[in-house]
């Protein structure tokens, strides 16, 4: 039996609890700016990260992520630096990273790749269509600041480009160099070659940190390691179907074991297998 006080005791920690559970269901978005480098910032919300560049004749915005998000991120870079945002830069057409933009519709021009303009129209992204496009390179300067776009062809979505700011020595790259991370469940629309093909590209660029769209910042070593993981899991899973194995078969015999301190390894490693089996066209 629970002594009069106990059962107080334990009624406050049960109240603690159910308290402490409903916040968790109610939970804030985690929003924050951090400095990378000079005057180049990460934005965050929740798990989608974009930057910005600050410059005193205006900001250079990137993904907006969501209307909401973009709206708390107008308000903090209006009190922080007092200056407008200019340019918004899509890195690629999802939605999940390009919507919110039409926050900054009064003072910002949207800019992003052909594909991406195309992508958004025909998905009815929520966010204003680029009105400065390009196929290939565009170089975007502001306030005596630079940032350079490549599109480095298709991978994990067509349109995708990379944002260098090359005085900050960073590279802004989204959903294609998870940061010692299996990738994204099992490659729904990615092109494999292009993708390792893109990260080759992404290896030879000039740059020390690299801001991801998710996950914690890296270095441009990480490009590398990613670019060798999805070559590893192509170059078994290629052989295993070749060697007429099915789905089930190739999940087994795959070794990725070292990769096993990798974030998403527990949840993602099949996922990643029956990607690359699908996409290598075994059946
Ligand atoms: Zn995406």
């Amino acid at each position: 039996m629970l002594s009069r006080r106990s059962l107080a005791c334990a009624l406050v920690a049960f109240a603690v609890l159910v308290l402490g559970g409903l916040s968790l269901t109610a939970q804030a978005p985690v929003r924050e700016i951090t400095p990378i480098r000079g005057n180049l910032y990460r934005f965050r919300n929740n798990g989608h990260f974009s930057v910005f560049l600050v410059t005193p004749a205006g900001v250079i915005a990137t993904d907006p992520i969501d209307p909401e998000a973009a709206a708390y991120l107008k308000r903090e870079i209006a009190t922080r630096f007092k200056v407008p945002v200019k340019y918004v830069i899509y890195s690629h057409g999802h939605e999940d990273h390009a919507s919110g933009g039409e926050v900054f519709a009064d003072t910002a021009t949207f800019i992003g790749h052909d594909i991406t303009k195309a992508m958004m129209a025909a998905d009815k992204v929520p966010s204003p269509l680029p009105t400065e496009t390009f196929a290939t390179t565009k170089t975007v300067t502001l306030g005596g600041a630079t940032v350079e776009l490549s599109y480095l062809g298709p991978n994990h979505a067509d349109g995708m480009i990379v944002m260098r700011f090359p005085k900050e020595r960073t590279l802004f790259a989204v959903d294609i160099v998870p940061i010692d991370s299996v990738a994204y469940r099992d490659f729904p629309n990615a092109d494999i070659s292009g993708w390792i093909a893109s990260l080759r590209k992404i290896e030879q660029m000039d740059f020390e940190l690299l801001a991801p769209g998710h996950g914690p910042m890296g270095t441009r070593d990480h490009a590398r390691r990613h670019r060798e993981y999805l070559e590893d899991l192509k170059t078994q899973v290629s052989a295993h179907i070749q060697h007429g194995m099915t789905l089930i078969e190739t999940r087994d015999a795959v070794n990725l074991t070292k990769y096993k301190a990798w974030t998403g390894y527990d949840t993602s490693r099949d996922l990643n297998i029956d990607g690359m089996f699908r996409l290598m066209g075994g059946r």
